[in-house]
């Protein structure tokens, strides 16, 4: 879940920075420094995409309790991707990772 705010986040960046490019247009004066300031946001949104990406690919899918969907989870609490659902992830002696409902 925590992945998907950030994705979308990012996505929020892209736009804002094209719509401050647009003014730019409106705004001869302040062209230059709104095309700098739109890529800077651009390149930073292109930065967090790759991470999400980096990270999705090194998170494990685990099994959602309360939906029983395949979710990524991102640290040790946080909530499924589908449902909602707080959920924490709980390892058992073999090291395997599984989540558990989380109560708050
Ligand atoms: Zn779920």
């Amino acid at each position: 879940m925590k992945l998907n705010r950030l994705r979308n986040w990012a996505l929020g960046l892209i736009f804002l920075a094209f719509i401050v490019m647009y003014i730019g247009v409106f705004v001869p004066v302040l062209m230059p420094y709104l095309l700098v300031l739109g890529m800077i946001m651009i390149l930073i949104s292109v930065f967090i995409y790759f991470r999400v990406g980096a990270m999705s690919m090194s998170i494990p899918t685990l099994e959602c309790p309360h939906c029983q969907k395949k979710t990524k989870v991102l640290g040790v609490e946080d909530g499924c991707m589908y449902c909602q659902g707080l959920i924490k992830v709980e390892m058992d002696e073999s090291d395997g990772l599984y989540l558990v409902p989380r109560t708050k």
